[in-house]
């Protein structure tokens, strides 16, 4: 019995089954490599779903989160905390908007996108109460709360879950038409990820953002995107709608905010939205703590130092090609932006599961999203080499 199989033994006792891992337990991590229990290595390409886009344990950012617990971790909001203060002039500044609200993960920050909007519909748009509705996009995912999983189109995020929120209304995703048809006098706002990850990488026809910016606009509904996924470097630019012509009302952001260490989570806006909030009306105990706003400070440091976007732009296509190059019988399509890359394979291929333990086996982590897609999503400090040595091996499991 290997110490991996012992420890999987007490999860399966233990833990919810709400999650169905490959099976492997790590144990360490270090920049795109991780360890399991075993002493096995293996290269990290899920990167907790683009929390890790520093990559694991990046020195600056530990440095300055070990410096950070030496002085003060955690204070609620009911004071004024200098990392905080710190951390909502560098974000604001970073991405341009007037005001940032902070929060822990990215349900929370979707979940106060959802009330921003609904409060701006009453008072700004002066929309009856409680009409309001919010219109999102079918194979969405924007979260795991009651009222997040109430729009979503996916049966396993949602079915055993009701009485869901209402208010909601699903459009297709990448479609301007449904937009325009879906949007009414209560539309308070359109929340979209710019490209749906958990979907499995789906990406719009170039320009829909920009269209579907230009529709809200002349509506007067404001615009709401999820980039808890594609934002900080991901896809190749510091915000993926910034592929576009586009600056959403509201922006969502999460995962790598924290820089692999800490959970943080945002929105921004501007002051005639985000101002809406008054005291007691939304708060986070944990939310804004400055352990996590330092580590944001750091992870936006390292952002800019490192030229992590540009890598990621970079490394993006450098992956993209070789993996066009392969030629697979297996597979129907290559698509991504930046590092965030999805192999779709046809369905002979027999799913995509299967191909991702056989990668596992050759110490390759990355893991299905949906049936039919493998993600490839490695830190944005990935190599070269590092790529070549991953590609090798994706060449070798679909040949
Ligand atoms: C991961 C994710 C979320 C939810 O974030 P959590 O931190 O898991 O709550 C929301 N939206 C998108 C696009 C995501 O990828």
């Amino acid at each position: 019995m290997t110490k991996s199989n012992t420890l999987i033994e007490k999860m399966n006792k233990h833990s919810a089954h709400n999650y169905k891992p490959l099976p492997i337990v790590l144990e360490k991590g270090e920049g795109v490599w991780v360890w399991d229990v075993d002493g096995k290595k293996y290269m990290d390409m899920l990167s907790a779903y683009s929390a890790l886009n520093h990559g694991h344990r990046h020195p600056k950012i530990v440095d300055r989160a070990k410096k950070q617990l030496d002085k003060i971790a955690l204070c609620s909001r009911a004071f004024h905390a200098e990392k905080l203060a710190q951390f909502c002039e560098r974000i604001t500044n970073l991405t341009k908007y007037d005001m940032v609200l902070p929060m822990n993960s990215g349900a929370e920050a979707v979940e106060t996108a959802l009330k921003l909007i609904r409060k701006w519909a009453y008072v700004v748009k002066k929309i009856p109460k409680y009409e309001a509705e919010i219109i999102v996009c079918s194979n969405n995912f924007h979260g795991r709360t009651v009222t997040i999983v109430s729009f979503s189109s996916d049966a396993d995020y949602r079915d055993s879950f009701g009485p869901f929120t209402p208010g909601f209304k699903i459009i297709p995703y990448g479609d301007i038409e449904a937009l325009k048809k879906a949007i009414t006098p209560k539309t308070a706002a359109f929340l979209v990820e710019p490209i749906q990850g958990e979907a499995g990488i789906l990406m719009p026809a170039k320009g829909y953002l920009e269209a579907a910016q230009k529709i809200c606009k002349e509506n007067n509904v404001l615009t709401a995107f999820d980039e808890i996924q594609t934002g900080l470097g991901r896809t190749g630019k510091l915000f993926c709608h910034m592929w576009e012509n586009v600056r959403p009302d509201i922006l969502i952001v999460g995962k790598a905010l924290g820089g692999g260490i800490m959970p943080i989570s945002a929105v921004l806006a501007d002051e005639p939205i985000l101002g809406l909030f008054t005291p007691g009306e939304h708060g986070s105990t944990f939310g804004g703590n400055p352990l996590a706003c330092e580590c944001a400070l750091a992870a936006m440091d390292v952002l800019e130092d490192e030229h992590l976007i540009q890598r990621s732009q970079e490394m993006g296509e450098y992956l993209m090609g070789k993996l066009r190059d392969l030629n697979s019988p297996y597979v129907k399509e290559i698509r991504g932006k930046g590092l965030l890359v999805g192999i779709e394979l046809k369905k002979e291929a027999g799913g995509a599961r299967k191909f991702c333990e056989a990668l596992m086996a050759r110490g390759l982590l990355c893991k299905e999203t949906h049936e039919h897609v493998i993600r490839l999503a490695p830190p944005l400090v990935i190599t070269k080499e590092e790529i070549d040595w991953a590609v090798q091996h994706v060449k070798d499991v679909l040949k």
